[in-house]
């Protein structure tokens, strides 16, 4: 018997599971010794999305349509159905990821974003007090980042946004200068809402970066930690700039 099964077979001896055969000693130890401590904790950063009212602005539309016709005759207990859905979906409702192909012509679509971009880690940088008249100012963006630990290269970075729901064109090129993969905010988005050129000056910042934004996340309050392992996972469609995804945050 080698050292570590005598060690656990003496273990095992002294458990007051008398009645378990000898294999079953075997498995709860090590299960006991396996099992982490800590189980991560999963938060869901992603909104509902609710289908829109007949009466919703034309922009934002939700709409489930029934794609099948029952077949004639077919008897089905009290609630059973079988159904598929035509879905009119405006591709910006909810949380959703925007890719450089929003703005950039050759820029990369839904289909062409790796998986290594959209998991890892995040520093998630607290500007619910950062109250700017023109959007987030680069002394406000950097304060959050060291309250964050920093930001280092390859990270995700989200902002938490406050009234002030926009970044500054300087504060966002830092982030961007710092080497981010993937940037995302709780808000409607990242563009100067004084801007009224339709220039989209921060979203080039971003996409001519190659970096995609994530708007309308949920949750981050319910975040304890300012970095967190971060799963964004867009279904990959050729030719679309835009989709809502799922994103999970994974605390330790
Ligand atoms: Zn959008």
């Amino acid at each position: 018997m080698c050292e570590v099964a005598s060690d656990i077979a003496s273990i095992a001896r002294f458990l007051p599971i008398t009645a378990c055969p000898y294999d079953t000693h075997l498995s709860i130890i090590i299960h006991l010794l396996t099992e982490p401590t800590m189980s991560p904790k999963l938060v869901d950063l992603t909104q509902i999305i609710e289908p829109t009212r007949a009466d919703a602005e034309r922009k934002f539309v939700v709409n489930i349509h029934n794609a099948l016709h029952e077949v004639e005759g077919k008897q089905r207990p009290a609630g059973e159905w079988y159904i598929m859905s035509d879905v009119e979906l405006m591709n910006h409702v909810g949380t959703h990821i925007e890719t450089p192909f929003h703005c950039l012509k050759d820029g990369a679509d839904l289909s062409q974003i790796s998986l290594d971009q959209l998991c890892g880690e995040a520093a998630i940088l607290d500007l619910r007090n950062a109250e700017a008249e023109f959007g987030v100012t680069l002394e406000q963006v950097q304060a959050a980042a060291e309250a964050a630990g920093g930001i280092r290269r390859g990270d995700i970075v989200f902002g938490q946004m406050g009234n002030t729901r926009y970044f500054s064109t300087e504060g966002l090129r830092w982030i961007v200068e710092q080497g981010i993969k993937l940037m995302g905010v709780d808000s409607g988005g990242v563009e100067l809402s004084h801007d009224t050129t339709h220039a989209n000056v921060n979203h080039l910042l971003l996409f001519r970066a190659g970096i995609p934004l994530i708007e309308n996340l949920a949750n981050l309050d319910q975040l304890t930690q300012s970095r967190v392992q971060i799963y964004a996972l867009p279904i990959p469609v050729r030719g679309l700039d835009a989709f809502p995804l799922r994103v999970v945050a994974v605390e330790g």
